[in-house]
């Protein structure tokens, strides 16, 4: 799959993205979807991906835990911490730039797994890191939103 890249895609990477059917999980289609989104992030060395980065506006993302892509569809942070922390991020469709980005900690994100499942799980660290980078990609949010100066 083709990750859209700014300047040329801007417009569509800052639309919002809509929740995804339910009965859609479980097609064919939908499951090709999840495998390729991940395939797409782990070739491209990332740790991150969502669906709008790849033309499609649903809320999908895919993030990358200790080599493996995992699927979180609908996800919705539940809870966060009040303690952030501030690390270096960058991101795949805005090449070449990096800065340094205030998050949360701690989140509790409920979602569902590709099984359709709903799941609630705490993450922290670079997992947390990387799940509200790319939630604010649902949201046509990009982490240059973000920066530090
Ligand atoms: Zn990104």
């Amino acid at each position: 799959m083709q990750i859209l890249t700014v300047p040329k895609y801007e417009k569509k990477l800052r639309q919002k993205s809509n929740n995804l059917n339910i009965d859609l999980i479980a097609t064919a289609d939908m499951q090709k979807f999840f495998e390729e989104l991940g395939k797409t992030m782990l070739a491209a060395n990332g740790l991150g991906l969502a669906a709008p980065q790849v033309a499609q506006q649903i809320r999908v993302i895919a993030v990358n835990i200790n080599g493996q892509a995992h699927i979180f569809i609908n996800p919705n942070i539940t809870k966060k911490s009040l303690l952030k922390n501030t690390a270096e991020e960058g991101c795949l469709s805005v090449p070449g730039r990096y800065g340094k980005v205030k998050r949360h900690k701690k989140i509790t994100l409920v979602y569902l797994d590709e099984n359709g499942q709903k799941q609630r799980k705490k993450f922290m660290g670079l997992a947390s890191r990387v799940i509200q980078h790319e939630i604010n990609h649902l949201d046509g949010i990009l982490f240059i939103d973000k920066l530090i100066k």
